[in-house]
């Protein structure tokens, strides 16, 4: 068995800039204050790691950030159902066309490794077009601030889902900047990275992940890369 973990932003779908604009929202609402959200690159973090650098950046108390998260959560949440559906939200290509070969696939568990919060993350994809019950587990922005701590709880979840054992050595984590690289190096687990996000490939590749891809477009040459069969 292997897991397969997936990045949602410009991994699986293209989300213009609707989950800022549902941050902006939540933190002007709880903290009366957004910082520097307009300017900040959130590729790649988790959305507990940016509110922070966002609110530290001016002045707030880690404790009244802490105490603030349930409500900042709620109101995400909240805005994301409403305005998702009506923004533009992409699938990226080949996507969609790689999730239906997984479905067919008894040797994948298929799930998520992400910056957006647990409860977001099903609105961004439903809102693209995507299935979110085909994830059976993720990891999310939500669960811890450093994404580098995600992939031992993506495994341990899928581990106690499945009764399969889920270590770095089965697991492939894909995504789009170089820090989804770095989290897959992390958890010891196998790097795909591909460059239909914010990151061109070259810069990708600086980072040396297992595999990389322009885009997903070649089915069979990335179900290859995610069951690491180059070895
Ligand atoms: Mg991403």
């Amino acid at each position: 068995m292997r897991l397969l973990l997936f990045d949602i932003d410009g991994t699986l779908i293209r989300s213009s800039s609707a989950g800022r604009s549902v941050m902006a929202y939540a933190l002007e609402k709880v903290y009366g204050e957004t910082g520097p959200i307009d300017t900040y690159r959130m590729g790649g973090k988790t959305d507990r790691r940016i509110i922070a650098d966002l609110l530290t950046a001016v002045n707030i108390s880690p404790a009244t950030i802490e105490a603030g998260l349930p409500e900042a959560y709620r109101l995400m949440t909240e805005k994301g159902a409403e305005i998702f559906p009506e923004r533009e939200m992409r699938v990226c290509p080949g996507v969609l066309e790689l999730l239906i070969a997984l479905e067919s696939r008894p040797d994948a568990v298929v799930g998520l490794l992400t910056g957006n919060i647990e409860s977001v993350a099903p609105l961004k994809l439903a809102a693209a077009g995507i299935e979110p019950k085909q994830f059976r587990l993720g990891a999310y922005g939500s669960d811890h601030a450093d994404r580098n701590k995600l992939p031992q709880l993506a495994m341990k979840r899928a581990s106690e889902l499945t009764g399969c054992t889920f270590i770095g050595a089965n697991t492939t984590i894909i995504g789009d900047t170089p820090a989804d690289i770095l989290c897959a190096r992390a958890g010891n687990a196998t790097a795909v990275a591909v460059a239909s996000g914010w990151h061109a490939a070259h810069t990708l590749s600086d980072h040396h992940p297992d595999y990389l891809f322009e885009s997903f477009t070649d089915t069979s040459s990335v179900l290859e890369a995610l069951f690491n069969l180059r070895g």
